[in-house]
């Protein structure tokens, strides 16, 4: 425990967001959020808490996940629980307690909020981190995995990041994988010596999770091991082959990645990432798939769903390097700063201040007394576009100073004219706060 004088710092592995971070984080929430909304999806909010059944059994007991880097905890009355490692388990618990199958047609859901994996931290990689993330339950046609993909593509373009690859499998279903797994576990036999202790663990437990090692030694033997793909059924070959059909017919390119089996075991079909040329060693930036067989894992009725969950902080990462520098994509400035000088200026400056708020307008004012020259200084350390500038001169004339603090210029407005004279002059549509309170909704 930390000594009463020493500094508490934050957790290992988790972060503190600063407003000079938040508002990239914001603008590619909302972007996610007006694409998602375009293709009908709805938010979902579930509890951090879990039980801890619910990661095991669909997730995987066997998964790294699972077995190594899950948050769990024993509560006061003994239960077992776990801070969520990913949404589509607990999105799908929410589907069944909550008989969302009976308001008849599919369900589509998306959620964003933290998850928690105590993994080795690194660049792109934390202990606590955020996942944008969506569902579609209750179909298993291959147009909705297309669709979804289709969806994330338009995504990607919004938030402006190009250099990034689809990669695309199928890992096949209950059906077929049997078979799949008799031969790599054959095929395993001979080689399994020359792989990573995991992989010989695994290779015996779980030989489909030999295929996502990430060991540098490991790949070239991994390379020679069968392919899911020679072994689908009739349904998944179909399936698959009607998904990148679809795909093509979007104008879609993907990469058919064998070895593509991701690291949760509730996936059956179809299953892809997507990977970014801008984040290094971390470059997953989101994967997903179909899961027709987790809501009858954890107890519901036969339910296919399909879903992808984006890593957030890596996105917001890409998202930086390819936004730098581009005005659009700045934080907002503030659009004004009301400078006021004298006793008789403080109650007119407080009321423009409040009614330019009330007009949606980003506002500061100085609560302190302070000279002109000061003043002027606060304007431009905040980067206010404009500063709006009352003293004895402006109260006896009835016209406010108005300054251009980007290129000087200074001009006489009257109050009543002043919210057209700044909305005109400000170019940067943002300085117009997000919420502009609409003019009905003003008391
Ligand atoms: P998964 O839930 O494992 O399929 O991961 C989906 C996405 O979440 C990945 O592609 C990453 O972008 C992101 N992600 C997973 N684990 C972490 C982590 N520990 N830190 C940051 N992002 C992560």
């Amino acid at each position: 425990m930390a000594r009463e004088s020493q500094l508490i710092r934050s957790v290992k592995g988790t972060r503190d967001l600063l407003p000079s971070e938040t508002h990239l984080w914001q603008r590619v929430e909302d972007e996610a959020r007006a694409v998602l909304a375009a293709y009908n999806f709805h938010e979902i909010r579930t509890p951090i808490l879990e039980q801890t059944a619910l990661f095991a059994r669909s997730v995987g007991e066997e998964t790294d996940i699972v077995t190594k880097e899950m948050y769990t905890f024993s509560d006061r009355d003994h239960e077992s629980l776990t801070l969520r490692p990913e949404a589509t388990a607990s999105v799908v618990r929410a589907y069944i307690e909550h008989s969302l199958y009976n308001e008849g047609g599919i369900q589509k859901l998306y959620y964003v909020g933290p998850m928690f994996r105590r993994e080795r931290p690194q660049k792109g990689r934390y202990r606590q981190f955020y996942q944008i993330g969506a569902e579609v339950l209750g179909s298993d046609h291959p147009t909705i995995d297309a669709e979804v993909i289709e969806l994330l593509m338009l995504y990607l373009a919004r938030l402006q990041l190009e250099n990034t690859a689809l990669l695309l499998n199928s890992v096949g279903c209950p059906l077929c994988r049997p078979e799949y797994l008799r031969v790599l576990r054959q095929a395993l036999e001979g080689v399994k010596t020359n792989l990573c202790g995991d992989c010989q663990r695994r290779s015996e437990t779980n030989p489909l999770r030999v295929l996502d090692c990430k060991v540098e030694a490991d790949q070239p033997i991994i390379a020679r091991l069968p392919s899911i793909l020679d072994h689908l059924g009739p349904e998944c070959r179909q399936h698959f082959d009607r998904v990148t059909a679809e795909l093509d017919e979007r104008g879609i390119q993907y990469t058919i990645t064998p070895r593509l089996v991701r690291g949760l075991d509730y996936y059956t079909k179809t299953t892809f990432e997507i990977t970014s040329g801008a984040l290094g060693a971390q470059n997953a930036l989101l994967g997903g798939g179909r899961y027709d067989g987790l809501a009858q894992m954890i107890g519901g009725p036969p339910t296919p769903g399909i879903g992808f969950s984006i890593g957030e902080d890596r996105l917001v990462l890409a998202v930086g390097e390819a936004v730098a520098g581009r005005a659009d994509w700045a934080a907002a400035p503030v659009a004004a700063y009301i400078v006021w000088m004298g006793d008789r200026a403080l109650a007119p400056a407080r009321e423009l201040a409040r009614e330019l708020r009330r007009q949606g307008l980003s506002v500061e004012i100085g609560y302190e007394p302070a000279k002109l020259k000061k003043s002027m200084g606060i304007a431009s350390r905040i980067g206010a576009r404009f500063a709006v500038i009352i003293g004895e001169g402006e109260l006896e004339s009835g016209r406010y100073q108005v300054k251009d603090m980007s290129s000087g210029e200074q001009q006489a407005v009257e109050p009543v004219g002043l919210v057209e004279y700044l909305r005109t002059h400000l170019t940067a549509p943002n300085c117009v706060a997000a919420a502009a309170i609409k003019s009905s909704d003003q008391g």
